[in-house]
This record gives C-alpha cells, structure tokens and sequence, in this order.
C-alpha cells in the first residue's frame, strides 16, 4: 500500500501517538499543536482516559481554526489484567503492573493500523516504545519518526555504553559505587554501575528485550525527533548525527509554545490545587528565593524518605513549593514529622499528586528546582533560566544529571547512589536530611558557585527561547522536517 502523494497546495496530515505516560504526551501534544500552527493537520492518538485531558489541552487551537484532532483507541487494560482504567504509567502502582503496560501496549498495534487504513496520514511520529510502529507505517508507505523524549546527549551514552560495555571490567559488587568514564564521547563523562538501568545488568527479560527492539527500530526509522535545541548540546546533536549516523530534527524546548498562564495550566494533569492560588502564593516570594521540588508523574517516595526531605526542607530556611506522590500502600500523612505544616505556614507550600509545573518554573520568586531529572522537567527548567539540585531515580535520569552537572554545569547533584525502580523505592539508601539540607542551601544562597550556576542558567534560558523564535535552530529544525515530509509524500 503507499501513502497519499499530495500537492503544492494540499494539507500534510501528521499522526502523532505517544507512549502512554506523562512525559511523552505532554510534548506530544506540544509537537501536534506545532505542527497545527504551521498549517499542518496534526492528529494525536491516544486512549479513552488519556484523551479527555488531550482534547482539554488542544480545544482553543481547534476552536480557533488550527486543524487538531484526537483520535481514540481502546486500552486492553482488562486483557492483561489490569485493573480498568490504568491508561498510563502514572497509574502503575506496583512493579509487577509493568510488564503487563507493555503487554497492553503491544497490542494496539493492530487498532492503530485500522487508524492508519482510515485516515491515511502522510507521516507518523510514535513514542519508541512502540518499535513495531515502524512495520506499521511501512504497510501504508508511510515515514515513521521516532520520539524518545529525551537528549542526543542521552542517546550517545546510551549507545556508547550498549557499543563500549565499560561497566563489565567492574566485576565486584564492593566497586558499584567506583565511577567509570563512558567511552566514545565530546566529553568526559563518569557514572558508576549501580547508577545503571537495571537491563545493563539484567540477563534476558521483558525490559532488556523491549529495549532491544526499541535501539533495532531506531535504526529502521526514518528518523528521530528531539525535544531540544541545538545550541544546548552542539557536539552530542553533531555526535548522534554523524557518528552513529542517525537523522535528527531538534525541535524544543517545545514547552516554550505554552504562554499563556492556561496553556500552561492545561498541559497533562488538571491541578491539585487551583494555578491561581499557586501564582499568588508565588507571588508574594521575593524573586529566586523559591525552590521547587517534584519528582515527575511517575515516581514514587517511601514515606522514609520523605520524612528525611521535609526535615531538610524546613532546616534549609528556603521558602519552597513541594509536590508530594506516595507509594501507595504508604501512609497517607505518615511522612511529615510532628507540627511541619504548622511550622513551615506561609513558608512552604505543598501540592499533592499535579502541579503547574511549567507555570511555576517559570514564576520569577522560583530560584531553583530539585528534580528527579525527568528530560522534560529539566528541559523545562533549562528554558525558565532555573538552576537545578539533582536527584535521579530511574529511566535515563542518571545520564541526564551527568548532562546538567558535568556539561552545562546548572545543576549541583544530591548524591543519589542508585539506580531503582520508580513506584516502590523503599530499599534504596536515604538521602539524609543533612545532605538534603546542605545542597539547598548552597544552591539557594549567595557563594559564587552558586552565582555562577544561575548565570549560566540564565543565558541559557535565553538561548532556548531565541531556539522556538522565527529563524531560530529549532524553528527551522521544524520547518527542515515539514520541507522533508512534503518531499517524501510527493515522490
Ligand atoms: N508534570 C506536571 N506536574 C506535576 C508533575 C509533572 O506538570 O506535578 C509534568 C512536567 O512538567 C513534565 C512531565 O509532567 O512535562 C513529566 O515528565 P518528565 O520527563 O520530567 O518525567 P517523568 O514523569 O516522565 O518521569
């Protein structure tokens, strides 16, 4: 079957189907409303639950004109026995609901093909957790692009520690915590084993197997799009590009297209707690003396561990803005030691389970972030000017502190030693409030290593911003990729 060859004049229809998690639908949805607003029909797929806050998030485009649509397919949560409703990865509560995720995302292969016959778009851009998407789009003829959501910067340690296989001349468990520099790379950048994915030391099971058919994909894809910008990873855009030989279109930070304060109040979750109380509460902070803490959509905290963060949190003296998620069998109020919220009143607010993030990120009271390095997030930080204190935990968070901390140098690391599972995290080592403590304050406060990280945060906020402009690397890394797309339905 080939796809729909289209003319000068006609409208290039673009499907768009993200993995099934936060942190892939929300720049999805920010990539659609791009493609929307330069002319294109953007159509996003995704699942009944999911599609309620997709519709939310793109319904004053449609309402004025742009060409976006949402297109919905069931989930077979019940066929692999989850529970109704678990649509997305913030609703795995337990490691063993992992394997069946991916099982049910295995399965939408055949209904989104029915889509494809359908509605014959020109092209696809699928989350790459869905390697079979590209046999998908051959059938109809159709380019597929792959979205990881992250870095080229993560994408060449990963194929640089997959090519090098440095950790294996770490042989005993007493040298876990020795760093090892990963090879082939711009830069010298050190991690050690026990902060590696668990499928780098792993034998053959469900996650080292997906993974292997996420990197073949990636190969057989017609390319990869990147939610980052040029001047923020020059030699790792031109590594990925030249030395693994990959075509790459930088796009982002595509969150910067959110401006208005509902745009960014709309994007995934709706609010715990009304946006407007949270500006206002920002509001009367003075300028950079709000830190900023949350750990992304999926990750979990033992209370344990929570217990150590609010003690450092209060011990800091820093007004902050916390966003509280719990394992589940946790104790709801059980993590927060005798009269906090009495002492901390006015001083720091709490937010449980969704924030604004982008609205506050980009508040000027907000002068740091403590994040679990989720790309989005840190991307997000990276274009509001915010320096960052590093606390990563799963996926490719690690390497991501190693960009923030070792490269672009914006970020001070909290220690994090090991590498765990998001949604029950409770036999990893604590991060002691004293070190909680002693990062916030030296991020926060006045030494000149502090003064320098937010300078250079600063600039490179700026930079980001001149990315999205007209003529702007990423601006024109879109309409290079639009420009290729009309091309290849045209011959
Ligand atoms: N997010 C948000 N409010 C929250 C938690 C997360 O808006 O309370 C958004 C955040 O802005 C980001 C995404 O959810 O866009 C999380 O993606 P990220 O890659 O940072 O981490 P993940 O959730 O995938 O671990």
């Amino acid at each position: 079957m080939s796809s729909k060859a289209i003319t000068d004049n006609q409208q290039l229809h673009a499907f768009l189907f993200p993995v099934m998690a936060q942190g892939h639908m929300i720049p999805m949805v920010d990539v659609a409303r791009l493609f929307a607003a330069r002319g294109l029909k953007s159509t996003i797929i995704c699942t009944p639950v999911n599609g309620v806050s997709v519709s939310k998030a793109t319904e004053r485009d449609r309402l004025s004109g742009l060409d976006i649509n949402v297109e919905t397919i069931p989930f077979p949560a019940a066929e692999v026995g989850l529970p109704e409703g678990t649509e997305s990865l913030d609703k795995v509560t337990s490691p063993e609901m992992f394997p069946k995720f991916f099982s049910a995302i295995a399965l939408l292969q055949q209904p989104f093909e029915l889509l494809l016959q359908e509605k014959r778009p020109n092209f696809v851009i699928a989350g790459m957790l869905m390697p079979w998407a590209n046999e998908s789009a051959a059938k109809f003829g159709i380019p597929r692009i792959g979205f990881h959501g992250t870095s080229c910067f993560s994408l060449s340690v990963v194929e640089s520690l997959k090519l090098f296989r440095p950790y294996e001349a770490i042989s005993t468990d007493a040298d876990q915590d020795t760093s090892f520099v990963i090879p082939g790379l711009p830069d010298k950048i050190e991690m050690t084993v026990s902060q590696l994915p668990t499928d780098f030391r792993a034998g053959k099971n469900v996650v080292t197997e997906i993974m292997e058919k996420i990197r073949e994909s990636e190969v057989g894809s017609y390319g990869v799009l990147v939610n980052s910008f040029y001047e923020l990873e020059p030699a790792y855009a031109e590594h990925y590009k030249s030395i693994l030989d990959r075509k790459t279109w930088h796009v982002g930070p595509v969150s910067l297209q959110n401006t208005s304060t509902l745009d960014k109040a709309l994007r995934g979750k709706k609010p715990t707690l009304d946006e407007n109380y949270v500006l206002n509460w920002l509001d009367s902070k003075e300028p950079n003396s709000v830190l900023y803490v949350s750990f992304g959509s999926v990750s979990r905290v033992s209370n344990n561990q929570l217990l150590e963060l609010a003690m450092g949190l209060e011990s800091s003296g820093y007004p902050f803005i916390w966003v509280v998620r719990q394992i589940k069998n946790d104790d709801e109020n059980g993590f927060l030691p005798k009269g906090f919220e009495e002492r901390i009143e006015g001083r720091g607010l709490i937010i449980r389970d969704w924030a604004p993030q982008v609205l506050i990120l980009d508040h000027p009271a907000v002068g740091g972030f403590m994040t679990h390095c989720g790309w989005n997030s840190m991307l997000e930080a990276i274009s509001a000017g915010v320096p960052m204190i590093t606390w990563p935990m799963f996926a490719e968070q690690f390497y991501n502190e190693k960009f923030v901390t070792q490269v672009i140098k914006t970020g001070a690391q909290l220690g994090a030693k090991e590498y765990n599972m998001w949604v029950d995290a409770k036999n990893v080592s604590l991060v002691k409030k004293e070190a909680i403590a002693t990062v916030v304050t030296q991020l926060m406060g006045d030494g000149e290593e502090a003064k320098g990280m937010r300078r250079r945060a600063k600039e490179i906020g700026e930079m980001a911003k001149r990315s999205v402009e007209e003529g702007g690397s990423s601006y024109t890394g879109l309409t290079t990729l639009i420009e290729e797309m009309k091309v290849y339905t045209k011959k």
